[in-house]
C-alpha cells in the first residue's frame, strides 16, 4: 500500500502526517493539544487538502446521510446552558410542550422517511428522563425501527440502567455533546459537570449503543477550546460514531445572543481537523446552516462533513428546508446515503470486532489527561 507524507511546519514545529492511500486511515486515540493546534495552523487548503483525503480513504465523497431532528419534548428544561432557548432559565418566548404522543412521533417519523432521511433523532429538553417517561420513549423507539429508520435519541444525562434500558429496545444511537473544551464549559453551563457528559457517554458505550457526541463553535471560545473539544472527542475510549459541530445560533433572549460572529474560514477549519482526528466518524453539519451560505456548506462539505439534518426546524431553531437541501445536492451532486440493513452474520462479525475492540482498549478514561 502506497503511503502519502504530509510534512507541516508551523512555529517551529515539524507535523508529519502520515495518510495511507486506499484504506482507512488510522484512528489514534492520543492526539496532543500541540499536534491539532499544528492542523490549525496549516494553510487553509493545505488542512482541507488533507481532510479530503482523509475522507476519500474512509467514505463515499458524494454521500452525504441524512437525519431528521423532531422535539418530543419542547422547553422548560431544568439545565442553563448559555446557548439553549430551551433553558427555563431564559426567556426566549419558546412555546413549551409536554412529552408527545407515541403515535404523533411516529406520524412525523414516517414523513422524514418518505422525505429521504434515514435516521430519525427524537430530543427532549430534559435533564434526564424520568421513571415514568421512559416507557414512552421506548415505545418510540421501537415504533421508528419497525419504520426501517436508524434511531438516536438526545435526553440529557442517561444512568447505566436507562442506557440499557434504551439499548435493549434497539436504539442505534445516543446524542449527547461536550458542547466545548473542559477549560471552557463552566462559562456556558453549570447545571451539570463535564464529567457527567463523559459519564452519560460511557452508560452509552457500555450499553453497546452508538455514540454522536460533538460540541457548538462560536460561542466566544478560544482557538485553544476548539482544540481541546476536538481532542476530547477523539481521545475517547472509541470515537463517536457520529461528531455534530454546530454553528451557534444565537437566540434572543439566551445569554450568547450578542456574542461576536465566528468567521466562517474557522468554522470550516474546525470541519476539516474533526474529519481528520475521526477518520471513521460521520461528521456533522449541524445547527446553524440556515445561516451558511451554499458556497460555505459545499465548503464543509469538501472538508469531510457528511452527515446533516434535514427538514425545517432543528429542534426549536430554523434548519433550510428540504426542497433547498436537495436542490443544493443536486447542484453539487451528492446522494443521501442509503441505510444498509445487515444480517445476522454481518451483525455478529461487527459485534465480536467490538468486543474484541473493547478488549484492547482503556476501561476508564481521565478526561483531564488529554489536555497535555
Ligand atoms: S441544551 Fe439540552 S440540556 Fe441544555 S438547556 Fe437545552 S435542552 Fe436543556
Amino acid at each position: 500500500m502506497k503511503n502519502n507524507l504530509y510534512f507541516a511546519s508551523i512555529a517551529g514545529l515539524s507535523l508529519e502526517i502520515e495518510m495511507r492511500n486506499g484504506s482507512n486511515s488510522e484512528v489514534r486515540h492520543d492526539w496532543s493539544m500541540k499536534e491539532v493546534r499544528a492542523l490549525f495552523d496549516l494553510p487553509f487548503n493545505d488542512l482541507l487538502f488533507q481532510a479530503q483525503t482523509v475522507h476519500r480513504a474512509n467514505f463515499d465523497p458524494n454521500e452525504v446521510q441524512v437525519s431528521t431532528l423532531l422535539s418530543i419534548k419542547t422547553g422548560a428544561c431544568p439545565e442553563d446552558c448559555k446557548y439553549c432557548p430551551q433553558s427555563g432559565h431564559y426567556n426566549t418566548g419558546l412555546a413549551k410542550e409536554k412529552l408527545m404522543q407515541v403515535e404523533k412521533v411516529l406520524e412525523k417519523a414516517k414523513q422524514a422517511k418518505e422525505k429521504g432521511s434515514s435516521r430519525f433523532c427524537m430530543g427532549a429538553a430534559w435533564k434526564h428522563p424520568s421513571e415514568k417517561d421512559m416507557p414512552y420513549v421506548v415505545e418510540m423507539v421501537k415504533g421508528v425501527r419497525e419504520l426501517g429508520l436508524e434511531t438516536c435519541m438526545t435526553l440529557g444525562m442517561l444512568s447505566d440502567d436507562q442506557a440499557s434500558q434504551l439499548a435493549d429496545a434497539g436504539l442505534d444511537y445516543y446524542n449527547h455533546n461536550l458542547d466545548t473544551s473542559p477549560d471552557f464549559y463552566d462559562k456556558i453551563i453549570t447545571t451539570r459537570s463535564y464529567q457527567d457528559r463523559l459519564d452519560t457517554l460511557q452508560h452509552v458505550r457500555d450499553s453497546g449503543m452508538k455514540i454522536c457526541s460533538g460540541g457548538i463553535i462560536g460561542m466566544g471560545e478560544k482557538a485553544t477550546d476548539r482544540i481541546g473539544l476536538l481532542v476530547q472527542l477523539a481521545n475517547l475510549p472509541q470515537q463517536p460514531e457520529s461528531v455534530p459541530i454546530n454553528m451557534l445560533v444565537k437566540v434572543k433572549g439566551t445569554p450568547l445572543e450578542n456574542v461576536e460572529n465566528i468567521d466562517p474560514f474557522d468554522f470550516i477549519r474546525c470541519i476539516a481537523v474533526a474529519r481528520i482526528l475521526m477518520p471513521e466518524s460521520h461528521v456533522r453539519l449541524s445547527a446553524g446552516r440556515e445561516e451558511m451560505s451554499d458556497e460555505m456548506q459545499a465548503m464543509a462539505f469538501m472538508a469531510g462533513a457528511n452527515s446533516i439534518f434535514y427538514g425545517e426546524c432543528l429542534l426549536t431553531t430554523p434548519n433550510p428546508e428540504a426542497h433547498e437541501d436537495m436542490q443544493l445536492f443536486k447542484r453539487l451532486g451528492l446522494r443521501p446515503e442509503q441505510r444498509i440493513e445487515k444480517t445476522d452474520d454481518e451483525q455478529e462479525a461487527s459485534l465480536n470486532q467490538a468486543i474484541q475492540k473493547e478488549q484492547n482498549s482503556h476501561r476508564f478514561y481521565d478526561a483531564s489527561s488529554a489536555q497535555h
